[in-house]
C-alpha cells in the first residue's frame, strides 16, 4: 500500500496549478487538483484572456472611424455589447474545456470542489472527504481588493464587469494600475464616458513615466477623464441604478452607471487551513516561499499570485513548472524574475522590459544614456490620427548596454516581446543599430533609435 493518496495535490486550476500538476503528472507522479470555481482561473476565466477578446472588439472603433480615408464606406455601424460579451463567454467555455481535457490526457484526477489543508499531508474537500498526499501545492491565486469605503458593496470588480447586462454610458473606475487603464480604453471604445479615479497623482506607477505620461495625454485628447489625488469617500447607490461616488477631494461628487475598483489583488490564502500545518505567511497574507517555491513546511509548496511575488500569469506558469522538475524530476530549477517583459493592454497599449529611466539613473548615475524616438505611426498619418507613439530605449555602461526598453504605440506589445529576448541576452545599443531596419514598420523604430 501507498502512504499515500496521491504524489502532489495542487490546490487551484488556474496557470499555475494546471502546469504544475500535469508536468508532475508527466514526471510520472501521481497527481490531484481541486478547483473550487472554474479550471483556467484568473486569467482564463475572469482576466487577461476575455478582457484582450474586449481590447480586440474596441479597436474596432476607431478603426472603423477611420476606414474611410482607407477608401471603405461603412454606414450604419452600431456596437452590440450583448453579442460580444456572449461571443468572449462562448470562448471562455471553449478554453475551459481544453484545460480541463489538458488534466484528463495527463491523467490528473480534477475535484470540482473547495480544498483545504487539514494537515502537512492531507487535504479535506468541501464534500468531507479526506486525501492525503505527500506534497501539497497552493496554486489559489489572488482576489481584487474590494473598495474601502461606505457603500463598497455597490462597486463592480473585473470579476463582474464581463457580465454586464448592458455597456454602461459611463463608468467611474478607481485605480490607476492595469485594470483601470485597460477597462478605461474599452469602456471609452463602446462609448462610455469614462473616469479613471486614483488615490495619489500617480498612474501605472511601476512604467517609465515618460511613456506613461504620453498614455495620459492622449487618453485625455480622447475624452477620458483622469480624476487624481482622490481617494474614495463614499459610495451612494440611486433609485435609477446609477452610483454617486463621493472622494476625499475639493470636486463634487460624480454619478455614473457603474463603479470598478481596480486597485490591486491580494493572495487568495484565506479559509486555506494554512494554519492547520503552521505554513507561514507575510502581512500582506502572501504564502512564505523559497527559491523552490517550497513553504517552511517541507511538504508544502506555493506558486502564482498567492505567493504575491510577480503577479502576472506566465511567471505563475514558469514556478508551477519549476516546482514540478524540481520535485517530480529531481532536476532542481528556479525562476530567473529578471526582465521580465509586461505590458498594459491600453488605448494604445504599453510594454516595457528591464529598468525604468528612473531606476537605471538610481542605480548606475550618471553612466546612463537614453535613446528615442517619438514617431506618427504611417497608419495614423494616413488615417488623419494624431496619436504619436514613443520607443525608449535605456541603456548603461561603457558599452551602451540595453537595461530597459519602454513602449507605447500600436501593437507595442507584440513589438516588445520579441525585443525582450535581446534585452535579455544582455545585447547594447550598438546591437541594435547593426540589425538593419524592417521597413516599413513601427518596429524599425527600434533599430533608429537617436
Ligand atoms: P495594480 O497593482 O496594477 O494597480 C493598483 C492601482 O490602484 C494603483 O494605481 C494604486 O495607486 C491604486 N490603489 C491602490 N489602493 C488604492 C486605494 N485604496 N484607493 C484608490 N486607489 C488605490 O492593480 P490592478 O488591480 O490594476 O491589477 C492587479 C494585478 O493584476 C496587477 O498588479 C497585475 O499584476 C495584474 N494584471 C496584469 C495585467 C497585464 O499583464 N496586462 C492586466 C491586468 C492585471 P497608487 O499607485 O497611488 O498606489
Amino acid at each position: 500500500m501507498p502512504e499515500f493518496d496521491y504524489d502532489l495535490f495542487v490546490i487551484g486550476a488556474g496557470s499555475g496549478g494546471t502546469r504544475a500538476a500535469r508536468i508532475s503528472a508527466s514526471h510520472g507522479a501521481k497527481v490531484a487538483i481541486a478547483e473550487e470555481y472554474r479550471v483556467g482561473g484568473t486569467c482564463v476565466i475572469r482576466g487577461c484572456v476575455p478582457k484582450k477578446m474586449l481590447v480586440y472588439g474596441a479597436h474596432f472603433a476607431e478603426d472603423l472611424h477611420e476606414a474611410e480615408r482607407f477608401g471603405w464606406d461603412i454606414k450604419g455601424a452600431s456596437f452590440n455589447w450583448q453579442r460580444l460579451r456572449d461571443i468572449v463567454q462562448t470562448d471562455v467555455d471553449r478554453l475551459e474545456g481544453l484545460y480541463g481535457q489538458t488534466l484528463d490526457n495527463n491523467k490528473v484526477e480534477l475535484f470540482n470542489e473547495r480544498a483545504t489543508i487539514t494537515g502537512a499531508n492531507e487535504v479535506t474537500l468541501a464534500s468531507g472527504k479526506k486525501l492525503s498526499a505527500s506534497k501539497i501545492l497552493v496554486a489559489t491565486g489572488g482576489w481584487p481588493f474590494p473598495a474601502q469605503c461606505e457603500g463598497a458593496e455597490h462597486a463592480l470588480t473585473s470579476n463582474e464587469i464581463f457580465h454586464l447586462d448592458e455597456c454602461p454610458k459611463s463608468i467611474i473606475i478607481i485605480g490607476g494600475g492595469y485594470i483601470a487603464n485597460e477597462f478605461a480604453g474599452i469602456f471609452h471604445a463602446f462609448g462610455a464616458d469614462v473616469t479613471i479615479a486614483n488615490r495619489s497623482g500617480v498612474i501605472l506607477r511601476s512604467y517609465d513615466q515618460e511613456i506613461v505620461g504620453k498614455l495620459q495625454d492622449m487618453s485625455v485628447a480622447k475624452g477620458i477623464t483622469y480624476r487624481l489625488n482622490a481617494p474614495l469617500q463614499k459610495i451612494e447607490k440611486n433609485t435609477d441604478g446609477t452610483v454617486t461616488v463621493h472622494f476625499q477631494d475639493e470636486k463634487p461628487a460624480q454619478t455614473a452607471d457603474v463603479i470598478m475598483v481596480a486597485t490591486g489583488r491580494y493572495p487568495n490564502a484565506d479559509n486555506l487551513g494554512l494554519e492547520n500545518a503552521g505554513v507561514a505567511r507575510d502581512k500582506g497574507g502572501a504564502i512564505i516561499v523559497d527559491d523552490y517555491n517550497k513553504t517552511n513546511v517541507d511538504s508544502i509548496y506555493a506558486v502564482g499570485d498567492v505567493t504575491d511575488r510577480v503577479q502576472l500569469t506566465p511567471v505563475a506558469i514558469r514556478e508551477g513548472h519549476a516546482f514540478a522538475d524540481t520535485v517530480f524530476d529531481n532536476n532542481p530549477r528556479t525562476v530567473d524574475y529578471s526582465n521580465i517583459p509586461s505590458a498594459v493592454f491600453s488605448s494604445p497599449p504599453i510594454a516595457a522590459v528591464g529598468m525604468t529611466e528612473k531606476e537605471a539613473r538610481e542605480k548606475y548615475g550618471d553612466d546612463v544614456n537614453v535613446y528615442r524616438s517619438d514617431f506618427r505611426p504611417m497608419k495614423n498619418v494616413v488615417s488623419g490620427r494624431q496619436e504619436r507613439g514613443l520607443y525608449k530605449m535605456v541603456t548603461a555602461g561603457p558599452d551602451d548596454k540595453v537595461v530597459g526598453l519602454h513602449m507605447i504605440g500600436p501593437e507595442s506589445s507584440e513589438i516588445l516581446q520579441a525585443a525582450a529576448v535581446a534585452v535579455k541576452a544582455g545585447l547594447s545599443k550598438q546591437d541594435f543599430d547593426d540589425t538593419i531596419a524592417l521597413h516599413p514598420s513601427m518596429s524599425e523604430e527600434l533599430v533608429l533609435l537617436k
